[in-house]
């Protein structure tokens, strides 16, 4: 087994013309939370876009370098197993519009869980995400009836009810309050034990408070990816120490 979940060597991605990211190589750690800070437009979205490869899905994108998962090239994996191993959450919450349950039986169903188990994980992943106390009694009522920071922990439970390899978070406390912020910190921190996390983030002080490894991302490039304290207090490139000191972006 590699020490690295996730390789990525001289990826290219762009629409049409455009070149979005440029020559991208980066190592994930496993059980590590790694962000990814960059002023807007810098290709963040696009890269985790990339990585669990939604962006296939986008007519005009075109994907050049590879991906390896686990050791294994991306292009190998079917997409639905990718999906299932790299699960996904957005910048706005996005509970399916349907009851608290059918949300987290969603993904169960589809991969043929048997009922007396998806209530288990369902319990479980409640537990683990702090809503259980919060929502057990309203488990029929319809998810959009949750508070922001509520509906965005439900979006984690039910991208952890198919037992992810790796969660990607594209900026997902920038709708939050300061509480809810705090709560999805420390249940990001919670989770690395089991999974390897990767989040965007505009917000600098989170990524110094929760994340072990930093990328600093600008116009496409990766400019460096390193520990943490060092992005922040010992960066090698005046682009890096002029971002994080709040000069630019
Ligand atoms: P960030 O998340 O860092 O703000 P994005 O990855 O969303 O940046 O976007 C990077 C660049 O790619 C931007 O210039 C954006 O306009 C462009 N882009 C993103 N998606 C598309 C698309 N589907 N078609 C064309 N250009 C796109
Ligand atoms: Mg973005």
């Amino acid at each position: 087994m590699s020490d690295y979940i996730l390789e990525i060597e001289q990826l290219n991605v762009g629409f049409k013309d455009k070149k979005v990211l440029k020559n991208i190589n980066a190592k994930f750690k496993r059980n590590t939370i790694s962000a990814i800070i960059g002023p807007s437009g810098c290709g963040k979205s696009t890269l985790l876009k990339t990585i669990n490869t939604i962006i296939l899905e986008v007519q005009e994108a075109f994907v050049s370098g590879q991906i390896l998962f686990d050791g294994r090239n991306l292009k190998q994996i079917k997409p639905e197993t990718v999906r299932e191993k790299i699960g996904m959450v957005f910048q706005s919450p996005t509970p399916f519009p349907m009851s608290i349950q059918k949300n987290l039986e969603y993904a169960l169903k589809y991969y043929g869980v048997k009922r007396k188990d998806r209530e288990e994980i369902i319990i479980e992943k409640l537990k683990v995400t702090g809503l259980y106390e919060e929502v057990k009694n309203s488990l029929h009522e319809s998810a959009l009836k949750l508070s922001g920071g509520q509906q965005q922990r439900l979006c984690i439970a039910r991208a952890l009810t198919i037992e992810p390899d790796m969660i990607l978070l594209d900026e997902p406390c920038s709708a939050l309050d300061l509480k809810n912020i705090m709560n999805i910190e420390s249940l990001l921190l919670q989770l690395k034990k089991k999974y390897t996390i990767i989040i965007v983030t505009h917000n600098l002080s989170q990524a110094k408070r929760i994340a072990d490894e930093t990328m600093f991302m600008l116009d496409g490039e990766v400019i460096e990816f390193g520990e943490t304290g060092q992005i922040f207090d010992n960066a090698s490139d005046r682009r890096t120490r002029d971002y994080v000191s709040g000069s630019f972006g």
